[in-house]
This record gives structure tokens, sequence and C-alpha cells, in this order.
């Protein structure tokens, strides 16, 4: 994908003296022009050209403060980043070329925490496994929620990209407050009642008084958040995972139409998580290519006999149930009763189930013939983020099309792991979550990729699909197809109605919008970033 086109404003003097007054401000250890450093600051899990001519690492609010300054007074873009993990959407990768990359890793302090009020107050540099670390030590009766992206990714960065998990409290910005922001100019705002010096409701509120403004510095460039209350979910007496199925391929309108009831009687209450066979196929191995005879996309007998020696289905979907015992065997029951006809298998799986299974395991091979460990190993982590247990399990799926196996530290970026993700939202409705899925599916077959997609029913009437272009990097010509892939998938969709809830780094431009919020979006750009410094054409409407 190519860069937006935006002019680089700062010239090759200016750069250097905002350096040398960067050093100043953070120390020099912390402003980075190592080559090896900025090549992997411009490396994506897809092709772009932008280049990284520094990276400055502030460690806290006041040096955000003097870097943006700094940057205003030489005109120079920055790009920020948390925990830089925005795999798929651009990794690290700053909007524009010549941005300097803005890593808020080292502010990672937990500022506030409160059992009873069940929030954590957090800086940007926190990570999951921070958090979910933190929380077990002090034997926490509180869950966060946890993406299926990395123990190292930030809480902040995924919250302001609108991203989900999996729990109750999947969609993470309906669940945020009281952020402290610094703008573009280097001034300093308080959203919520947090801006009220002594208020005792900032982290608790969401609304405060007044215009709710926090909307405006997710997937935006106007600002860096500096701070964010995000709130817990008190442990369940009681936790049940469910897994179900359905054999056929043409089964998926029925379950949307049969999850959507439970979903807003508030029988389930956290996200649904639906998968194909390609998502789930990638989830569990690497591309199959003795079985497929080295040919790409996945010829369909391969699949079929994956699915049934694998054990999954053309749909495969799972969720959690939350409560006391009395309500989650009622939520059961219900589960049941509105998936009956419509799925071939439907499991229920609890703590003590999961450890009688491992236990049990050796036994079950020997009278089956399949391997029930294997099948605990990737059911666990899924079962952990059902309880917001950060894992990196589900990132071995970028390595898919690779021909050797995922290291033991993975890194998607310079591994040459091609992936873009591609998310538009459905109505929770089954013909036209169908509908979506075929225009998807045909897209991806024709440019030769698998089409892997998750559906998760994140809102009672809504689903965020995930589709993913998945590939390898190192083979030549798969970038440009991969790239020319993703524009017209994107295109289709927002033509028939299904734009996206999300957009890579690079391909914010564009969007097709009624004038007046374009109008207003440029008028908010031009008053907070008249000098345009901060993530230049990051969800911004073109000029
Ligand atoms: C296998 C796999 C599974 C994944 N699972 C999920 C999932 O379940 N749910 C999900 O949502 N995503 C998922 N992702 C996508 C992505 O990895 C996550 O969203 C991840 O949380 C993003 O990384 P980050 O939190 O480190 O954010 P960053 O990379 O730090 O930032 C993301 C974006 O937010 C902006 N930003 C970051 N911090 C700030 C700030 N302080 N102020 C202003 N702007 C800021 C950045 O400019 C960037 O555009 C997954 C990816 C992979 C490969």
């Amino acid at each position: 994908l190519s860069s937006a086109k935006i002019a680089i404003i700062g010239s090759q003097p200016n750069l250097e003296m905002a350096l040398e007054k960067w050093r100043a401000h953070l120390g020099r250890e912390n402003v980075i022009l190592d080559a090896a450093d900025l090549r992997a600051a411009e490396t994506a899990t897809y092709s772009t050209d932008v280049t990284v001519p520094a990276i400055v690492r502030p460690g806290n609010r006041e040096e955000v403060q003097a870097v943006l300054r700094i940057a205003n007074e030489y005109r120079i873009p920055v790009y920020p980043v948390s925990g830089g993990c925005n795999w798929g959407y651009g990794s690290r990768v700053p909007s524009a070329s010549g941005s300097v990359l803005l890593d808020l890793g080292r502010m990672n302090r937990i500022l506030d925490f409160n059992e009873d009020l069940a929030y954590i107050t957090v800086e940007p540099g926190v990570t999951q496994q921070q958090v979910y670390a933190y929380l077990q030590e002090r034997k926490s009766r509180l869950w966060m929620d946890a993406t299926g992206a990395s123990p190292q990714a930030s809480l902040v960065g995924n919250a302001v990209e609108r991203g989900f998990g999996h729990t109750p409290y999947g969609d993470h910005f309906s669940h945020v407050c009281g952020m402290e922001v610094v703008l573009p100019g280097g001034d300093v705002m308080e959203t919520g009642f947090s801006r009220f010096e002594g208020a005792r409701t900032g982290a608790l509120h969401r609304w405060g008084v007044g215009a709710y403004l926090d909307g405006l510095f997710t997937q935006s460039n106007l600002g860096v958040v500096t701070r964010m209350s995000i709130w817990l979910m008190p442990a369940p007496e009681y936790f049940q995972a469910y897994f179900f199925s359905c054999d056929s391929a043409g089964g998926l309108s029925s379950i949307v139409e049969a999850l959507r009831p439970l979903r807003l009687n508030g029988t389930l209450r956290s996200t649904v998580h639906i998968a194909n066979d390609y998502k789930v196929l990638s989830g569990l191995q690497q591309y199959p290519w003795e079985e497929a005879g080295g040919r790409t996309p996945l010829p369909p007998e391969v699949m079929t006999r994956l699915r049934k020696k694998l054990h999954f289905g053309a749909w495969s979907a799972s969720g959690g149930l939350y409560g006391t015992r009395v309500q989650v065997a009622e939520s059961r029951r219900l589960l049941r009763a509105a998936l009956a006809g419509k799925v071939n298998k439907l499991q229920f799986l609890d703590e003590r189930k999961l450890r009688m299974a491992g236990r049990f395991s050796g036994l079950y091979r020997l009278v089956t013939g399949w391997d029930l460990s294997r099948a605990l190993e990737l059911v666990r982590p899924l079962f952990g983020l059902l309880q917001g247990v950060p894992t990196d399990q589900p990132l071995a799926s970028t390595y898919w099309r690779k021909r050797t196996p995922p290291p033991a530290v993975m890194d998607p970026n310079q591994d040459g792991c091609g992936l873009l993700w591609c998310s538009p939202v459905a109505p929770a409705d089954g013909a036209q979550t169908e509908e979506l899925v075929a225009l998807a599916s045909e897209t991806l077959l024709r440019y030769g990729f698998e089409p892997a997609i998750s559906l998760t029913m994140i809102t009672e009437r809504s689903l965020a699909c995930v589709i993913s272009i998945t590939y390898d990097r190192h083979v030549s010509g798969e970038d440009e197809k991969a790239s020319a892939c993703y524009r017209e998938l994107l295109r289709r969709l927002t033509d028939e109605g299904f734009p996206c809830y999300r957009m890579t780094s690079q391909s914010s431009g564009g969007l097709k919008a009624s004038p007046g919020y374009d109008h207003v979006m440029r008028s908010v750009k031009r008053t907070l970033d008249p000098n345009q410094i901060l993530a230049p054409g990051r969800y911004q409407p073109p000029e």
C-alpha cells in the first residue's frame, strides 16, 4: 500500500535541529537513529513505502508535550504508537512517509487501581500481560478483557482503535473513560469528569457533563492519549465456555438468526466468535503444502479431507456463559434450544471438565484414535481468552503460508509474514452476513488467497468481521497481489454497504463519507493541528 500522499513538511536541516532539541529533553538514549531500528519501524506485514527518520521515546506526559512542541517548531510529522503491535493494520509503520515514530512504550505505569469500583488507570505503554500479571499478583477478583493479539499489545492502542476482545467487556471503547490527551500543539486536555479538579468520578462515569469528546481521540490524528481508565469485570461465580460447529457452508445464516435474539435479550452477555473453516485451519496448523501438492489457494477437496481429519466444521463458534451456576444453566438451556437442528456439535466446557480431559487424554486417544491432547493445546488459550487471559498462540496463524514453522519468539514483521486485515461490519442478520461472506470469499479466491474469515457478534445488533489476507512476503509478486486484493475488497464492501470499522495505517484517506462529516473533521484538524504534524493522513478525509 502506498503511504498517504502528504507532503513531507520537515526539511533535513529542520530535522537535525529537532533531533538536537529532542535529545536535550529526552536524553540521547531516547532518540534513536540506528539504521536497523529504523528499518524495523518501517516494516509492516505488507509492503509500504514509508520511511522513518527517527524514533523518539518520551518517558512521561511532559516529555510528550515537549516532543510535540518541538515537532511543531520544526514542522516534523510524528506518529504515536503505544504497544506498536498493530499487525494486519500497519504494525508500527506511520501513516505518512518522513514521520518520526513517537514510541510511548516507556510510559508503562499503572496509575490507579480500585478493586471495589472495578477499574484500572494506565499509561499508554501498559501491556495486556502487565495488567493480567498485576491482577494475578493482587489475587484480584476482577478480570481484564484481552484481545487475541500478543500479550505485549497495549490496552490503550487497542482501545483507541476501538478493538475488541471476548468477555462481556469485549467492546473496548465502551468500557473506557477519563482520558488525558496531549493535543498536537502540546497542550493537555482531560475528558469526562476528569477535567474537574478533585472530581471523584473521572474513572467511573463516561459522559461527564457537556459535549462528549473522548471519541474525537479514537481512530483519529487529533491527540496523543497519555492516560486512560479502563473498567474491569468482576469474575463471575461460574464460567462455562461453549463451542459449536456446523458442517454445512450454508449454515451461517441460521446460526446468526439463532444467536441474535439471545444477544438482544441478554442470555449471551459476551461477544460470540464465529469462524469459517479457513480461519480455523490457519489457527490449527500452517498451510498443508504436501497435501495440496504445492498448489494455492487450498483445493476444496483438501479442505474437506482436513475438516474430517481434524474434526472441525464449515463454521465453528465459541463464546462464554457468565453468572451464577443457576444463571449459566438457564443460558445453556436457551442456547441449546436455539441451536437445535442448526449445528452438528455443541459442547460446554468448564474448568473441571478441562482438567479431567487433560488427565484422560492418553486413554481417549487409545479408544478413539483422536489426539485429544493436541485439541486441548488449542482449546486452552481460547478458554483463557474468554476469561481475559492474554495469549500469543493466535499469532502463529500469521505464519500460515510460510514454509518454516513459527519461531519461539514470533515477529511477523521481520519474518516476512504477509497479513492484511479488512474489517467490515455486518448487521446481525443471517442473509446479509452471508452476502458479505460470499463477496469476500469470491474476491480473495480470485486473487489466489484463502478467505479466512471470522465474525464476532460484538454488539447485540452487529457483527465485526475480520477478513485475513495471509501470504508469504518472501514469495515474489505476493505483496502486489495482496495490496490489489485488499483495495478491491475495501471498495466492493463499501459499495455494498459494509464499510470497515477500522483501517490500515496507510489506507485511511479516500473514505467515502457524507460531506458534512468530512467538513467537520477538516475544521477540527485545522484548528487543533494547523501544521499537520500529528499522524498526517490517519483517518483523515482528503482536503
Ligand atoms: C493473530 C492476531 C490476533 C489479533 N487479535 C485481535 C483482537 O482480538 N482484537 C483486536 O482488536 N485486534 C486484534 N489484532 C490486531 C492488533 O494486533 C491489535 O488490535 C493490537 O492491540 C494493536 O496493537 P497495540 O495495542 O500495540 O496498538 P498500537 O500499535 O500501539 O496502536 C494502534 C493504533 O492506535 C494509534 N495509537 C496508539 N497509541 C496511541 C495513543 N496513545 N494516542 C493516540 N493514538 C494512538 C496508533 O497510531 C495506531 O494507529 C490481532 C492481530 C493478530 C496478528
